[in-house]
């Protein structure tokens, strides 16, 4: 019998039978969709991360969509993210027709670099501009300097928005509701390679009531069936079939059957972060004994969630490259990635935006260095020492 062989990826779901249970009793309800659990796994959310308000979507890219819209972005708002991200985050501004820019990346913590950021702030200040709005990324389960860019925000009066799909169950100051103490609004995905997963999926937190309402609506096609919230109540005659479209939206709900799912995998969040969190012990403890290797750093008061493993190794010194690298490990069955192609570096952006090589220096370099190594709380103590074997004895 062939043994069937063991594959490694930079992260994957794990999925048990009381997930199965869960999926499959909304499966044999009434509702497939528009039921009752979307908004049981919105309230587990809301309790869970400390937010007033929540709102499931059909993806983390259709959140930040709508974060856009209930943000007023328009033409000529100029909306600074970093461009160590994946697209999403940075394409979600040109959604609302604003103005994308970026700006580099702390060495150490791999997110937005606080000191850049206010010079950049001044820097449009002085020909005009004040910035609309600032999306920090909570880079591979990091967060951001959360309290500083609270404290930018106030100064130079800017909205602020925390992409946090990478970094549920992260904490600053022992604070799991870090991301809705600080941003105006926060998104989460539940994509399979995430924390917790719904297939696709993701939610909007905020403790804002007027973001939250034109959330809901945008969510659903701009309808709603509130009679409070009619706009012709006194002019139509209002039977149970009554809704009224107010605003040009989207369907970007989820399905019953989906949160059912994120309430399954919710319950199981913290064990998958203890989990991500020895892995990376683990990991810190074998790389941070050889030179060749740079691990992440965690600042004081920080808890990383470590939806991501970054590690640095530089290729420019080694006599294999990257991509050498990369096959060989292949070989191996250790699938890699690299978080992230700088967003500004795409062509898309380099056309329309004019960015360019050597824009954002400290991102680049990051880019050139890293590498993804496989990190879920299904590996064992095993598993992570044959990883880890095999990247020591390829980087030569
Ligand atoms: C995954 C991810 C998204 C997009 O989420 P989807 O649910 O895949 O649409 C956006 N931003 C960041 C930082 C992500 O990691």
């Amino acid at each position: 019998m062939n043994k069937v062989e063991k594959k490694y990826f930079y992260g994957k779901q794990l999925i048990d039978d009381s997930d199965i249970e869960e999926v499959v009793k909304v499966l044999k309800s009434d509702y497939l969709t528009q039921g009752p659990v979307v908004a049981q796994f919105e309230n587990l959310l809301a309790k869970k991360f400390n937010s007033k308000f929540c709102s499931v979507v059909a993806n983390g890219t259709g959140g930040l969509h709508l974060i856009g819209l209930s943000l007023g972005w328009k033409k000529k708002d100029v909306i600074i993210t970093t461009p160590m991200t994946f697209v999403a985050t940075a394409n979600s501004i040109l959604y609302s027709g604003a103005e994308p820019d970026f700006c580099d990346i702390d060495k150490y913590t791999y997110t937005l670099d606080i000191t850049k950021l206010e010079e950049k702030i001044i820097a449009y200040k002085k020909i005009g501009t004040k910035i609309k709005a600032v999306i920090g990324v909570d880079y591979a389960g990091l967060p951001c300097d959360w309290f500083k860019l609270k404290e930018l925000a106030n100064k130079y009066n800017f909205q602020l928005v925390n992409d946090n799909c990478h970094a549920l169950g992260a904490e600053i100051n022992e604070d799991i509701g870090y991301a809705c103490k600080y941003a105006d609004i926060v998104n989460m995905s539940f994509h399979p390679v995430k924390h917790i997963t719904t297939g696709e999926g993701g939610a909007l937190l905020t403790n804002n009531e007027a973001l939250e309402n034109k959330i809901k609506l945008l969510r659903t096609h701009g309808i709603t069936k509130n009679e409070n919230d009619f706009k012709l109540k006194n002019k139509n005659p209002i039977g149970s079939w009554y809704y009224e479209m107010q605003e040009l939206g989207f369907n970007y709900r989820i399905t019953d059957f989906q949160c059912a799912l994120g309430i399954a995998q919710l319950k199981k969040l913290n064990k998958f972060i203890k989990r991500r969190r020895e892995i990376a012990d683990y990991y810190n403890n074998i790389f941070s004994k050889n030179d060749r290797f740079i691990i992440p750093n965690v600042p004081e008061h920080f808890k990383h969630s470590y939806h991501l493993y970054p590690l640095q190794i530089n290729f420019a010194e080694l006599k294999i490259s990257k991509k050498a690298f990369f096959e060989r490990l292949k070989e191996k069955n250790i699938n890699l990635q690299v978080h992230y192609i700088p967003v500004h570096l795409q062509p898309f952006y380099r056309k329309k935006f004019g960015f360019k090589e050597g824009d954002f220096p400290i991102a680049e370099k990051f880019y050139e260095n890293e590498i993804s190594i496989p990190i879920y709380p299904t590996l064992k103590k095993n598993d992570l020492k044959y990883i880890c074997k095999e990247i020591i004895e390829c980087a030569k």
